[in-house]
Order: structure tokens, then C-alpha cells, then sequence
């Protein structure tokens, strides 16, 4: 597909770019452009567009606005120390997207047309792609469906845009140990959203992660629907348990989690450490009576915003307990730095996960 560009009347100055990219911290600064492609019912997709980043027209009967039919990802370039810039498993973000339109009834965007999409938006705002350690341009590719029409039944004309803003470490201090508070909110139930990523998810997870907040936690975590016993995952970070016997625990995809790709990354990279990884149930008592034996010695969040985050201390109504010293973990710090270096070329990729781009 032939891509129209749109010349930007006025980008932003060397100097004011470079002042962001000292201190980008997350999603709120943007680059200069986006793309755009339209999708119509019997046509497919059309009007491929990277132009001036600006707000957007839609109509107010616009499907997505009424009712959610909307989907996204979220992928990182790292600028590598020879100056180029590679993605990490982009064709696996697109697979996702697909997964999450099949479950929104809405169409598939061709994996080629969603890796070329972020090609275009960075050949043209390569500039934007930090260089420091931990820094990255982060890239969200989303979805909506922009038919005016107010029945209920799947949209037919669809708008499928990438937008980009650098990215410092996502928590504040780096990656310090967080506190997590177990929500008795539930994010996903069986034969649900839950394994698409689908705006729709997060608007359900604010009132409980305002809570945790509000409690003086960083993040979320929910568990199972049915039982309210087995951990998911936190709003938007799988986990990871690491015990003192070699084993590792990490939730199974039975529909109601989101297939993280760090997450799959990770299994991986544990394995290959030698690790016992197994994708299986583990419920909240274990993990408190294995944190408090001693058995459990870290557990992980792991997200392509945060990379791979030590959990150092869970709160729920009924108290609270702290994993290992309540501190970053060795094998946390140690597959973090192995995943990032990787990420960021000064690791060999042996999988063939980076993909050169700019
Ligand atoms: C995106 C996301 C993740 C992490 O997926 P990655 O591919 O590793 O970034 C985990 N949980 C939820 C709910 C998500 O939306």
C-alpha cells in the first residue's frame, strides 16, 4: 500500500525535542506525526496517510464512542549504540491485534501493513527515539470504529492509527520494588475480553486502580472471576513467581489474562537460564504462605511499558505480606537486564526478535 505524506507546516525545534528526550517520562509528550489508514466494509483498507500529528474528526454517533469498539497495542523502539533503531517482535504485536480484533468483530490488519505503518511513522520521526539507557520511543498502534451509526452490531468502516511518544522508565525511580494491592473488583471473566487488548479492559480497571492508589500502592492485581483465588495479572503487567528450588510460576492463558509478550519473551529467557518454567495455576494463599515459609524468593511484573518490575510487597483487606527482602530480586534484576540488553542490541539476539528499522 502506497502511503500519502503530509507535509508538517512546523515540526518541533532541535532544541525543544531534545529537552523532552532528557526527560521524556511516559505518554505525555507525542512526536510530530501519525498514521492513518481507513477501513471500509467490501473495500478494505485505504488511504494510507502519515501526517501532522493533530486531532482527529468523528462523528458523534461514531461507534467507538458509544460502544467501546476499540482495540490497541503497545511496542517500543530502542535506539541501538551504532545510531539505528530496531523494534522488539513487532509481527508478534501485530498477531496480537489481530487476536484482539477477532474478539471485537473487527477487521484484520495485515502484518505487513502494521509493521510498514510503524516503519513510515519512523522514518519520519526517527529523530524521537531516545538514546539513553532505559529510554525508548514507544509506538501505539490502536483501532477504533468510526461508523456513524447507533444500532448495535459490529461498525463497518474502521480507522486504524499509529501514534508514538518517548519514553523514560516507566515508574518513577526506575524499577524499585512495587506495592501491589488485590483488588475484589474483577478485571475479566471467563468467555470475556480478557485476553484482547481492548480499551474496554482498562475503563473497568480504573476504580480499582484509583483504589490502589489511594491506598499507597503502585499497581493492581486481580484474580480469577469465578473462585477470586488464582492470580491473573496486574492491570497491566503479567507476573511471575521465582522459588528457591529452581521453579518458576507464571499464570496460564486460559482466556481471562492478556498474552504479554514479555511475558512469552520471558519464558523463554528463563528456560534458556536453566529455569523449571511452568504455566500453571497459583493462588493468592499459596503465594502468601510461600512468601512467609520462604519458599517464594521474587516475583516479577512483567509489560513492554515497565520490561520486567519486582514485586516487593501485596496488600489486600485481610493484611499484607513481603516477598524476599521486600527489594529487587537477583533473578529479576538479572533477566531484566538480559531482556533490555537484547532490546537494546548489546546482547546478541539469538531468536531473531529485533527487527532492524531505521
Ligand atoms: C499489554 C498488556 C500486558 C503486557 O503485554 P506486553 O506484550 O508484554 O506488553 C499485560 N497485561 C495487560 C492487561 C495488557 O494490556
Amino acid at each position: 500500500m502506497q502511503f500519502e505524506h503530509i507535509p508538517h507546516p512546523a515540526t518541533t525545534s532541535d532544541t525543544d525535542r531534545e529537552a523532552i528526550l532528557a526527560n521524556p517520562g511516559f505518554g505525555t509528550h507525542f512526536t510530530d506525526h501519525m498514521v492513518t489508514i481507513e477501513y471500509t466494509d467490501g473495500q478494505g483498507w485505504h488511504d494510507a496517510k502519515v501526517e501532522p500529528r493533530a486531532p482527529i474528526m468523528l462523528d458523534p454517533a461514531a461507534a467507538v464512542l458509544h460502544y467501546a469498539q476499540e482495540i490497541f497495542e503497545g511496542l517500543k523502539a530502542y535506539r541501538h549504540e551504532d545510531g539505528s533503531i530496531a523494534l522488539f517482535r513487532p509481527e508478534e504485536n501485530a498477531r496480537r491485534l489481530n487476536a484482539s480484533a477477532d474478539r471485537l468483530a473487527m477487521p484484520h490488519v495485515p502484518e505487513e501493513l502494521f509493521v510498514e505503518a510503524i516503519r513510515q511513522l519512523i522514518a519520519v520521526d526517527g529523530k524521537w527515539v531516545p538514546g539513553a539507557e532505559g529510554s525508548s520511543l514507544y509506538l501505539r498502534p490502536f483501532m477504533i470504529a468510526t461508523e456513524a451509526f447507533l444500532g448495535v452490531r459490529p461498525a463497518k468502516r474502521y480507522k486504524f492509527m499509529v501514534i508514538a511518544g518517548p519514553a523514560g522508565n516507566y515508574f518513577k525511580s526506575g524499577a524499585p520494588a512495587v506495592s501491589i494491592w488485590i483488588s475484589s473488583y474483577t478485571r475479566a471473566a471467563p468467555g470475556g475480553t480478557g485476553a484482547a487488548k481492548c480499551g474496554g479492559n482498562y475503563a473497568a480497571s480504573l476504580v480499582p486502580t484509583r483504589e490502589a492508589f489511594a491506598r499507597g500502592h503502585d499497581q493492581v492485581l486481580f484474580l480469577d472471576a469465578v473462585e477470586h483465588k488464582w492470580v491473573e495479572e496486574l492491570g497491566g503487567m503479567n507476573l511471575f513467581f521465582v522459588f528457591d528450588d529452581g521453579r518458576v510460576i507464571t499464570p496460564p492463558l486460559t482466556g481471562t489474562i492478556l498474552p504479554g509478550i514479555t511475558r512469552a519473551s520471558l519464558i523463554q529467557l528463563l528456560r534458556e537460564e536453566g529455569l523449571n518454567v511452568s504455566e500453571e495455576p497459583y493462588s493468592i494463599d499459596q503465594w502468601r504462605t510461600d512468601a512467609q515459609s520462604g519458599h517464594l524468593l521474587e516475583t516479577m511484573a512483567c509489560g513492554t511499558a515497565a520490561v520486567v518490575t519486582p514485586v516487593g510487597k501485596v496488600a489486600g483487606e485481610d493484611g499484607e505480606f513481603t516477598i524476599g527482602s521486600g527489594g529487587p530480586g537477583q533473578l529479576t534484576s538479572k533477566i531484566r537486564e538480559k531482556l533490555v540488553g537484547i532490546q537494546r542490541g548489546t546482547i546478541a539476539d539469538t531468536h531473531g526478535w529485533v527487527m532492524p528499522i531505521g
